[in-house]
């Protein structure tokens, strides 16, 4: 057993852990990075099969006045290109270019939704003003990534101007908390058109943030080479840095008493802080406490009865297929980011109450009810459907085309499978339904031209990240979150009851994703650099 020391040890590679990383070692600390895996990035990856080029987790990237701005300050340069969106609902496709779309997706709706006309307008009406309220809110380069001391003209010019309208916006955003299902019922009746608006978003997803995102369509990009370019350059940032980093090794106890985390090889590695970018759940699982004081004992025994008791929000089920067919006949269809119904009858109660009855009486179930199930679920479902050659052509070999097709997939019914074992089963047939509805739909060309396929479920992010019930950004919205969720008290989402232990990524605020991974993670550094002084 070896035992070394740092100034600092970042637990997690994703985007968050290689942010906080690369922001001590450009302070000049004595820094480790540790990763489960043997690549970086965690949920910002990009991998290769058969010579296709796919994004393993998030599909392309928004700015959020965050990324570009930790770019600049980095100093690192990375080429990318504007990631188009298209909705479409069955055989109508809206290719989105500008705020002007809006009223065409205005139009899309009235078209299926006839009787609803008016409520449709009111909806229409909302989103605008939510649409300047993210301008406010990602408005102006976030601060936290500039040297504020030498920039005076930033604050004057940028930051006193903004900041009133920032605390107005602030104020409305938090009226708006209430979960999108309930609060579009208090605006439309039927439930159909609710579904289509809202049935791609987490359950109970905050109303102003599932209806932002009209807005957010417009800003979404891509990195030249995939998302996971991103996660490569802040590697490359932090080695240059001088920063340590060690992969494939996972972190299994910690003990804060003595500021030491030990690995699955049992090496133990001192530390004066650490920052803690993976799973929480894990966190408060894996910390030895009994020689802490009773006083910190039980601050961390509250918090982690409450972070125990709460769930990673719905996971997702990803469908990756090699096509033998050009990038171009897609190309004709859709942008390479494209969020497809291809009913506009709605899920209904299909993926919340019904998939719940079906779970609490899983031990009476046969196999065909749950295959009936799943017939309404894929075919009534949303899709979040991914082209990274439509975005970057050299993300496919020559006359072919990758595609990546997700929906929002429930954990739980993924590991009751798996303890049944047939989970092999089920997964070919959720995969030979997507591709049927898909084909039969909106890519009818693509049939009989599969040439390779396979897929990611709930469990396989469980074990490839660690993230709890599978989670994609952070915790399920729940009334009691068990950490920050207003942005105005955002840095304070890095504290632990630990002593000099700081957290950061997507468990540490919500609602989570990558600019926020990425917000934490400098600002534990920010943290972790104060305590140091
Ligand atoms: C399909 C999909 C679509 C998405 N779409 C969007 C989107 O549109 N917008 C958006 O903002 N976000 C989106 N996200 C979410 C976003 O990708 C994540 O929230 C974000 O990347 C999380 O970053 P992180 O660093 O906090 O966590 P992670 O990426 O989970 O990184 C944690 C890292 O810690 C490592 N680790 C875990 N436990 C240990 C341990 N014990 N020891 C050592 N290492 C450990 C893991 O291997 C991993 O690399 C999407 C995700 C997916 C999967």
């Amino acid at each position: 057993m070896s035992e070394k020391y740092y100034d600092a040890v970042v637990v997690g590679g994703g985007i968050a852990g290689l942010t906080s990383a690369t922001y001590l070692a450009r302070k000049k600390q004595k820094v480790l990075l540790i990763e489960k895996n043997k690549e970086f990035g965690g949920l910002v990856n990009t991998f290769s099969h058969n010579g296709f080029h796919f994004d393993a987790g998030v599909r392309a990237l928004l700015d959020a006045g965050i990324i570009f701005t930790m770019l600049k300050d980095l100093n690192i340069k990375l080429e990318v290109v504007k990631s188009p969106v298209s909705v479409g609902i069955e055989n109508e496709i809206l290719n989105i270019k500008d705020l002007s779309s809006l009223l065409e997706y205005r139009d899309l709706l009235k078209k299926f939704y006839p009787r609803s006309e008016k409520e449709i307008d009111e909806v229409i009406r909302i989103i605008k003003r939510i649409m300047k309220h993210m301008d406010v809110l990602y408005g102006i380069e976030n601060p936290v990534f500039k040297n504020l001391n030498k920039d005076l003209p930033f604050i004057f010019k940028k930051i006193l101007p903004w900041f009133p309208k920032f605390i107005f916006t602030v104020r409305k955003i938090n009226r708006m908390n209430t979960p999108v299902e309930d609060y579009l019922k208090t605006i439309i009746k039927d439930s159909s058109l609710r579904d289509i608006i809202t049935q791609h978003f987490f359950k109970n997803t905050p109303a102003f943030f599932a209806l932002s995102y009209f807005s957010l369509y417009l800003d979404y990009f891509y990195p030249k080479g995939g998302v996971g370019t991103l996660s490569e350059s802040l590697h490359e940032k932090l080695l240059e840095f001088g920063g340590e980093i060690k992969t494939e090794t996972i972190i299994t106890k910690i003990f804060p008493q003595n500021n030491i985390v030990i690995d699955d090889k049992n090496n133990s590695y001192k530390y004066k802080n650490l920052i803690w970018a993976a799973d929480l759940k894990t966190l408060y699982k894996s910390a030895e406490i009994d020689n802490l004081s009773p006083t910190v004992k039980t601050k961390i025994e509250n918090t982690k009865t409450k972070i125990l008791k709460n769930r990673g929000g719905d996971s997702v089920f990803t469908l990756f297929l090699e096509v033998d067919e050009p990038l171009e006949s897609f190309a004709k269809i859709a942008h390479g980011h494209f969020f497809y119904t291809p009913s506009p009858k709605g899920l209904g109660e299909t993926h919340r109450d019904v998939l719940k009855s079906l779970l609490d009486n899983f031990d009476n179930l046969k196999k065909e009810e749950i295959m009936l199930w799943l017939d309404k679920f894929v075919s009534l479902n949303t899709f979040e459907i991914s082209i990274p050659g439509l975005k970057d052509k050299g993300m496919a070999p020559q006359g072919k085309t990758g595609v990546i097709i997700s929906l929002l997939a429930e954990y739980d019914l993924f590991k009751r499978i798996k303890d049944e074992g047939w989970l092999n089963e089920f997964i070919t047939e959720l995969e030979t339904r997507i591709i049927d509805v898909i084909s039969s739909s909106v890519y009818p060309m693509m049939k009989d031209k599969i040439i390779g396929k396979f897929s990611f479920s709930p469990l396989n992010i469980e074990s490839r990240v660690g993230s709890s019930e599978g989670g994609i950004i952070g915790w399920e919205f729940v009334e009691d979150m068990p950490v920050v969720n207003k942005i105005q008290i955002a840095d304070r989402s890095v504290f632990t009851p630990f002593p000099s232990i700081f957290q950061a990524g997507q468990w540490v605020y919500s609602p989570g994703g990558v600019p926020m991974s990425i917000l934490t993670g400098k600002l534990a550094a920010d943290r972790v650099l104060k305590n140091k002084q």
